[in-house]
């Protein structure tokens, strides 16, 4: 089962990427490595609602 979830950065809390994951196979929050155009550099997403 996919669930739609939002990425919000870990530096300055913005949402900026909205991805899917499979509630099954994720357990916990979601954690990607992400380009973030407002710090300009590569930072820690997790996943928020
Ligand atoms: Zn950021």
């Amino acid at each position: 089962m996919r669930v739609n979830i939002l990425l919000a950065c870990t530096e300055c809390k913005r949402r900026n990427y909205a991805t899917s994951k499979n509630k099954k196979n994720t357990t916990g929050r979601l954690e990607v490595k992400k380009y973030c155009p407002f710090d300009r550099k590569h930072t820690l997403h997790r996943e928020s609602k």
